[in-house]
């Protein structure tokens, strides 16, 4: 049976908006030594905003961001969301076939009769477009018409306001390391873990490369317990495989709290420290 100081641990923490599924994940918590990070949605706030419209080969920027978010609709991913916002007005659906969303990468579908990628550079390269890569800061939606290289749009997230108090809290606590994974370029990784004082972290990775990541980080945790933070969006399989899988209950998805052993409600990464602290306090008390 589940010792009542566990339950008074898991009262205090959902008090105060931090969801954990048994007492069992408490203690793995008050043993946590490495924390690893999703960058979007959960570093940062993964509302972006289009900050630029860069376009080529005689498009106006009308039409590429027409385009955009058009093949982007059905998407909810929070680079699509933003591309929609930007576009403002009703994306007739009647008039979007075969759309294919590639996690990690873009999405495509036939748009008008018109068949219309948009991605990342990767993405673009791989369906044979000839583009010109940009090494402005931002995450880039390169958008190819019909084969035929369109422009790119620059759009813009920002850092949440307690991610830094999150980070060196959890420094505090002892953590052994504090890793950032994300599936964006090395500028924007680069700025990102820079500011919040984070030495480890992996760019350009694909949904399975980050399993492939946090893989290796468990073979070498030792006694101590690997907690992954994410919001679900390309990341619900790194939430199953951690030793404590923490969502953010705002933003990600339903399938992501789900999986989640720990939800928190509302998408707080400092919240984190107090769920460990709680997690210390409960176990001293059933010892
Ligand atoms: P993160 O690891 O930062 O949470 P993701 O794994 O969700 O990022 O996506 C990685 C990269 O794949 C994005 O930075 C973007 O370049 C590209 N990408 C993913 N989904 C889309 C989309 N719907 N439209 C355009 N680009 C996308
Ligand atoms: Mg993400």
């Amino acid at each position: 049976s589940i010792p009542m100081s566990y339950f008074a641990g898991l009262g205090a923490a959902s008090k105060n908006g931090v969801l954990v599924k048994g007492g069992n994940y408490l203690e793995a918590l008050s043993k946590a030594g490495v924390m690893v990070f999703d960058k979007t949605g959960t570093l940062t706030e993964g509302q972006f905003k289009v900050y630029d419209i860069i376009t080529t080969n005689g498009i106006d920027k009308e039409t590429l961001v027409k385009f955009t978010a058009y093949v982007e609709s059905f998407s909810t991913h929070p680079i699509a969301v933003s591309i929609v916002k930007e576009y403002g007005r009703e994306t007739n659906k009647e008039n979007i076939k075969n759309y294919k969303e590639t996690r990690g990468k873009g999405v495509e579908a036939d748009v008008e009769g018109m068949h219309i990628a948009s991605g990342n550079s990767t993405f673009l390269k791989e369906k044979g477009i000839d583009i010109k890569e940009s090494e402005e800061a931002g995450t880039i939606v390169y958008t190819a018409i019909d084969g035929k290289y369109a422009g790119y749009i620059i759009i813009k997230d920002i850092i949440k306001k307690d991610a830094k108090a999150a980070v060196e809290g959890l420094y505090q606590l002892g953590m052994n390391s504090i890793v950032m994974l994300t599936g964006d370029r090395k500028v924007t990784a680069h700025t990102v873990a820079h500011e919040l004082g984070i030495e480890n972290y992996k760019y350009g990775l694909l949904p399975n490369q980050k399993v492939e990541e946090v893989e290796i980080l468990m073979k070498h945790k030792g006694e101590k317990k690997l907690v992954f933070v994410g919001d679900g969006i390309n990341d619900a399989p790194v939430l199953a495989r951690a030793d404590v899988g923490v969502a953010m209950g705002g933003v990600g998805s339903d399938a992501a709290i789900e999986a989640a052993d720990v939800v928190i409600m509302n998408d707080e990464p400092s919240k984190l420290i107090y769920a460990i602290k709680i997690a210390k306090a409960t176990k001293n008390i059933v010892r």
